[in-house]
């Protein structure tokens, strides 16, 4: 592509709302054959609303969830904002968890009234030693329904499995619908649970689904679907999503999400809306020719 190309095209798409920080920006979106998505906050509004409360026997619904409401008034994941919002609206003033640790794609947890309150996965329940298994049912119910099961455990006993909702973001399903009628295929890459991810990638129609993956199994979903298909365009919102930015041959930036991820990105969507990206691609390959 000549430079002229280029500037146009550069200038083009800032008209539509998509930030092209690099010169090879053009080039790679017009050569992208998938585009891999992170679920929270780029499929999703990243605002989930807790919609479910099932206790154990012995707890008390107002208890449990001002326990787990005190460790997660400490920590910044959008689920934990969703816990705390929920123990407010009913009437619930948590007091401050001591000891607090996030631990990233597993959970928070915590010291309430001197109650160990742990919140989070069910991998993250295991891996304190704790079964899940008389709850997998109803968790396995909720993830079909697309909400993501959580687990609450107090003084290592499991006091309640929950579930929170994040609506997908208007504007989605037509973009992945315009990803496929450019001939690409599209990937949800997301740390969420497997049965939740999979219920929201069957009713957007998407061709790929890596769930449940810690942060650096981003990168090797990105690195997986490279070979398989080629040219990879990423798209993402939180720090977590920073280093498959990187590893992507070009990475998109929703411009609601983290600076880092937005530092991280070779295209910046500045209003947010997926549909960009689609018409991002088409001007690439309208400004610079198809590949032949
Ligand atoms: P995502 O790709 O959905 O942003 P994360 O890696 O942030 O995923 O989190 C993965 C999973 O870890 C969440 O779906 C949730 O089950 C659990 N988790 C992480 N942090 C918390 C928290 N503060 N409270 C409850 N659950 C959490
Ligand atoms: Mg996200």
């Amino acid at each position: 592509a000549t430079p002229t190309a280029i500037m146009v095209g550069t200038g083009r798409a800032a008209e539509m709302g998509v930030l092209l920080r690099r010169g090879e920006a053009l080039q790679m979106l017009r050569e992208a054959k998938v585009i891999a998505l992170d679920k929270t906050g780029t499929l999703t509004l990243g605002h989930p609303a807790l919609t479910d409360l099932h206790l154990a026997e012995g707890f008390e619904r107002g208890a449990v969830l001002g326990a787990i409401a005190a460790v997660e008034d400490r920590s910044e994941h959008p689920i934990a904002r969703a816990i705390v919002e929920a123990a407010q609206a009913e009437g619930l003033s948590p007091g401050a968890a001591g000891d607090f640790a996030a631990i990233p794609g597993m959970g928070a947890r915590g010291v309430v009234d001197g109650h160990d309150v742990a919140v989070g996965a069910d991998r993250y329940m295991e891996s304190l030693g704790l079964n899940t298994a008389p709850f997998a049912q109803m968790a396995a119910r909720l993830g079909a329904e697309g909400k993501t099961p959580l687990y609450a455990a107090i003084d290592g006993v499991l006091a309640a499995v929950l579930a929170v909702s994040d609506p997908v973001k208007p504007g989605t399903p037509e973009a992945i619908a315009a990803f496929h009628a450019l001939g690409l295929k599209v990937a949800m890459i997301t740390g969420d649970n497997s049965a939740t991810a999979h219920a929201i990638a069957a009713r957007l129609g998407m061709d790929e689904v890596v769930a449940q993956v810690m942060p650096e199994g981003k990168v090797e979903a990105v690195r997986r679907l490279q070979g398989e298909y080629g040219r990879l365009a990423y798209v993402g919102d939180g720090i977590n999503d920073a280093p498959a930015l990187a590893q992507a041959d070009v990475g998109v930036a929703v411009g609601t999400g983290t600076d880092i991820a937005i530092e991280a990105a070779d295209v910046v969507l500045m209003s947010g809306h997926l549909g960009a990206v689609g018409d991002g691609i088409a001007l690439s390959r309208a400004t610079m020719g198809v590949i032949g």
